[in-house]
Parts: C-alpha cells; structure tokens; sequence
C-alpha cells in the first residue's frame, strides 16, 4: 500500500528513499523507483529525473550515419516534421555537438535558446519541441573544443532538463559514426524504439554501415532500416533521375546484414536549398516528386506509436552487449 494525495496520485517517498510507484508511469516495477547499490542520493535523484523524463515520451528514433555529410540531419528534420504533419506530439533533438546544423536547417536563430528555473525550454516550431546546443552558441561559427565528459554531460542535460513534456516521439540527430556521443545517447534514451541508419549509394559508404548495425546489436536497438540518400540526381529541369553515383549499395548492404532497407533518395537541388534557408523541405516543398519518395520511406515509422505495445516504458542506461 502506499499513500495517495489529494490528486488520487501516489505519494513521492523521502528524498533519496525512492518511490513506491514511478510518477509518470505509475509502474512499480520501473527503474526510476529504486536506488542501485553504490548510487548516492544525488546519483540517484539524477537518474530519476532523467528516467520520469524518458517515460512522457512514447518512441524514440535515432538517427545514425557512419560519416557526415550524408544527409543524417537532413533525414531527422524531415522525419520530425513528417511526424507532426501526421498529428503526432514530436521533439526534435540536435546532439550533433561539433556541428549542430538543425538550427540553420529550420531558420532557427542560434543563441535563441533559454532557461527557467532548472528547465531549458525546446523552441516550439509550429507544434515541433527543437533543441540544439547551437541555440545556446553566440553563431553558426563558434567552434566547441570539448572532451567526451563534457559531451556526456550536455546530452544527459538534454534530455533530463529540457522540458519535452509527452511527446509521441522525439527524434535523436546523433553525430556520425560510433564514438562516444552516438553511445551516450542510446544508453540515456533508456529504451530506443529504433534507429534509422543513412547512407550514400557508394561501396565505400557500406563499410561505415556495417559499424553503424553492429553498433545497433552490440546495445540491442532494433535497426528500423537503412536509407541510401543522395542516390541518382533529380534533374530541376525535367524531373528525371539521373544515376550519378552507382546505385544500390544500400540496398545491397541492407540485404546483406539482413535489416530493412527502407528506401533511397535523389539528390535534388531543392533539398540543399530549403534546408539552407532554413525551412523544412517536406513541408515546404510538400508537392515535390522528391517529397513523394521522403514520405514514402517516413510513412511506415509513423505506426510505431499505434502498435500493440503504446505504453511508455522508464530508461534504463543499457549495458552493453556482445551478443548480435
Ligand atoms: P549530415 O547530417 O550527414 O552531416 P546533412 O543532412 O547536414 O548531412 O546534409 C549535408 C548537406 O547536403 C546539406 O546541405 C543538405 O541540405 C544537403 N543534402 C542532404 N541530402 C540531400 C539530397 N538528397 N539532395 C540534395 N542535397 C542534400
């Protein structure tokens, strides 16, 4: 038994006692209800904070790439906002620390980012929760010279602090490759539902892929699918898609490692542009053949919230595994 207040709401224990049952998902079996053994009473409020904040939101998606500049952060903006054009409650964050590019993607202003109390507020972009430590850098050129503990730092404070409130998803823009920050994130999200994992067409890309499944395996995030970005160019004049790059090795990877493949996008003009002036190409650009092909690939993502298992579920930071 334990006692309720006046909202009919369990009743948090004594700092630091833990809680009978977790607040938000009202779960007794959840990881944010009990101290671990060796955790101090700060260790533990912090983890709990982090855990109650992980259990308000539904499915979590992160995005990955081997290498930059494969259109990773070009793929999270448009799922993101393909979400919120279905209706669906979206949170949208930039941990790309050394290149945090979402700002200038969706015209936000860096340096725009702020605080209250001990909560910094996402910037709501027509029903979109975005966070971005470029919102907290004085400009778009500022380079950060930090070292992983630092990194770890910021992302924890990311998602513990930042004031996402219940969200149907929220969208990880992870940097490229396998190193600390891409693993920092997975093992904070608690459970990830899935990441989505892009690549460009060439053979040499494959390679970084194949690190970017294991990656996956080694912390058991379901792999949702591989997306083969840049793949043939759309020609602004006539529309047609002209094979720039050789095609397939995406698709023949995602063969290969036995996970789905979900799909390739051309390299059109209209992409770079939008994304250069800061507005979403699939909202912007909504009628475009290259807008089609984008929602065809997003639109099997968007059932994740409605499947059989809808309930939140708290985070527990992941142990890695060895196991495939
Ligand atoms: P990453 O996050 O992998 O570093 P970005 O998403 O920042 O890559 O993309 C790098 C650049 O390529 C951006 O200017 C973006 O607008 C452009 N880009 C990405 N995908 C495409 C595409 N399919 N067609 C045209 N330009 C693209």
């Amino acid at each position: 038994m334990h006692n309720n207040n006046n909202d009919g709401r369990p009743e948090r224990a004594a700092s630091g006692a833990g809680l009978s049952v977790c607040d938000t998902c009202g779960d007794s079996s959840c990881s944010a209800t009990r101290r671990r053994s060796g955790e101090s009473d700060q260790e533990f409020r912090e983890r709990q904070k982090l855990e109650q904040r992980m259990c308000r939101i539904r499915r979590k998606i992160v995005v990955l790439s081997g290498k930059g500049g494969v259109g990773k952060s070009t793929v999270a903006v448009n799922l993101a906002v393909a979400l919120v054009m279905a209706g669906k409650k979206v949170g949208l964050l930039d941990v790309d620390i050394h290149g945090p590019s979402i700002p200038t993607m969706l015209g936000l202003k860096f340096g725009s980012g702020q605080g209250v109390g001990d909560e910094l507020l996402p910037i709501d972009l027509d029903g979109l929760k975005v966070m971005s430590l470029g919102l907290f850098l004085p400009g778009e050129d500022e380079a950060v010279i930090w070292r992983g503990p630092m990194k770890t730092a910021l992302i924890r404070q990311f998602l513990k602090d930042v004031a996402w409130g219940d969200l149907d998803f929220l969208v990880v823009d992870s940097p490229p490759g396998t190193g600390d920050e891409p693993l920092s994130v997975c093992q904070m999200l608690g459970r990830v539902d899935g990441a989505l994992i892009v690549t460009t067409p060439q053979r040499v890309a494959a390679v970084d892929v194949r690190k970017s499944i294991s990656f996956c395996r080694q912390l058991r995030v379901p792999v949702l699918g591989v997306v083969e970005n840049m793949s043939g160019f759309v020609c602004p004049h006539c529309g047609n898609i002209t094979p720039i790059l050789c095609a397939g090795g995406g698709q023949q990877l995602a063969e290969e490692m036995k996970v789905p493949f979900l799909g390739s996008i051309p390299m059109d003009p209209k992409i770079a542009e939008s994304s250069d002036h800061g507005r979403a190409f699939l909202s912007h650009y909504a009628d475009s053949p290259t807008a089609r092909i984008m929602r065809e690939i997003i639109q099997p993502l968007e059932t994740l919230v409605d499947g059989s298992d809808n309930k939140t579920e708290c985070g527990k930071e992941k142990e890695l595994s060895n196991k495939d």
